[in-house]
């Protein structure tokens, strides 16, 4: 399946997307100031790359892994500017909250994706190569396609252009643009790609599909692409699976007293800053090559086994498999695997399997996600009411909002 092939991103891994924590934290106190107005208006004037991505923070990757989480980007714009005087760049980080609460209520989503995109690679639409190499003739898309692969990231707005070009003027399936982005981005995020691509599709938004326009591509360049020929109307692809609410998982709760190997997983990476974490009697920290998917997620979690080495001054160690991390635990005398909660996606698949096989592995729950999940089970703006009380609670991460004092 094509999400099985090796990942592209090798090329990629630069200063331009924080991969380790304190990277990420200058970056975040570099453009803290820029968070406020400026990026309310100039956020959409930066997105024609590659380069001059300025208006925008391109920590995505860094948050994708929770080097840094939401928390602390969220604080330190709010100390800075005031919630609403930032509630543009709030809202946008708060998206990705919401695609991830969503997600965790409708998980069959995930699974029916997998599906399509194992049908669609054994026999690809004509039209599919010209695409994926930029060779569509529609300029915008191909450069834009091109800076994909060469730099693993797209600015927002770019990406909508891309998708909707992909959908209903090149009209191929939806699931196959979702997973050709999905294997180049840096910041490759099972909720916010998956669902993204669903919004524009009118998949999400029951019929409100996201149509490119070709004179505000053409402005918003400055004149550089003049798209010709794109779809002006279009049709909601029909849903493969039909989309079900279920109540979220409730995961295995670490027990505070018991000896533990902590997993360190591209899901949470600043795990040692969570006061219930702290607390536990850590033992050894480990972290698996197979939950990692390509150079990027390697990078991210050895700097995670870093710190947690610099904190907790226990043994660390990478191992290929989880059954592995089980022999370890067994092994150094540990009596429970912990993990930071993994949302939908390929790790907690993985972990499903692996508790399927009678490996137990506790999760912790952060008390952003707990608050603001269950309430993105309807549209973004329903959740949004709830932002004022979700930045009240929040401020978890400590030490993150100490270090950019
Ligand atoms: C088709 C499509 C696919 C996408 N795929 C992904 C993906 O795989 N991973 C991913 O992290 N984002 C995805 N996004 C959302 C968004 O494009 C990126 O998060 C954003 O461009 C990252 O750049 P930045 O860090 O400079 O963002 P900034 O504008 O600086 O925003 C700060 C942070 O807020 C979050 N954020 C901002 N906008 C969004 C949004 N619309 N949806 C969700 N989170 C947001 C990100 O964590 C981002 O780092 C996708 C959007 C579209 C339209």
């Amino acid at each position: 399946m094509l999400l099985d092939t090796p990942r592209d991103r090798a090329s990629t891994l630069s200063f331009s997307f924080p991969l380790s924590r304190s990277a990420a934290l200058s970056r975040l106190a570099a453009f803290v100031p820029d968070a406020g107005a400026q990026y309310a208006t100039g956020r959409s004037e930066s997105a024609v790359g590659p380069g001059g991505h300025d208006g925008v923070s391109r920590l995505s990757a860094a948050i994708r892994r929770r080097l840094i989480a939401e928390d602390v980007v969220a604080g330190a714009v709010i100390r800075a500017h005031g919630a609403n005087a930032a509630a543009t760049f709030l809202r946008e980080l708060c998206w990705r909250s919401y695609w991830k609460g969503w997600l965790e209520q409708h998980p069959r989503v995930w699974g029916a994706w997998k599906q399509a995109v194992a049908k669609h690679a054994g026999q690809l639409p004509s039209g599919y190569d010209a695409a994926v190499g930029g060779e569509t003739g529609i300029d915008a898309f191909d450069a834009w396609a091109r800076e994909l692969r060469e730099t693993g990231y797209l600015h927002n707005w770019a990406r909508m252009q891309v998708a909707s070009i992909w959908i209903f003027t090149l009209q191929l399936p939806w699931e196959l643009g979702a997973a050709w982005m999905y294997r180049h981005l840096l910041d490759a995020d099972p909720a916010s790609n998956t669902l993204s691509w669903r919004w524009v599709a009118g998949l999400h938004t029951q019929g409100k599909i996201y149509l490119a326009d070709r004179d505000l591509i053409r402005r918003r360049s400055g004149g550089r692409f003049d798209p010709k020929g794109l779809a002006t109307t279009g049709d909601v692809p029909r849903e493969t699976a039909r989309v079900v609410t279920e109540p979220m998982r409730t995961p295995l709760a670490p027990d505070a007293l018991r000896d533990t190997l902590l997993l360190l997983t591209p899901e949470d990476l600043s795990l040692e800053c969570q006061a219930a974490i702290r607390a536990l009697p850590i033992r050894g920290v480990v972290a698996c090559r197979s939950l990692c998917d390509g150079p990027a997620d390697i990078a991210a979690v050895a700097d995670g086994l870093q710190r947690g080495w610099e904190h907790w001054r226990v043994p660390i160690a990478w191992v290929d498999t989880i059954d592995d991390v089980a022999a370890l635990a067994a092994r150094e005398g540990a009596k429970q695997i912990v993990t930071g909660y993994a949302p939908i996606g390929p790790v907690a698949d993985a972990l499903g399997e692996a508790r399927g096989r009678g490996i137990a592995i506790a999760e912790h729950h952060r008390a952003w996600d707990m608050a603001a999940w269950p309430h993105c089970n309807r549209g973004f703006f329903t959740f949004a009411k709830q932002l004022p009380a979700l930045f009240a609670t929040m401020a978890s991460d400590e030490e993150g909002l100490r270090e950019l004092a």
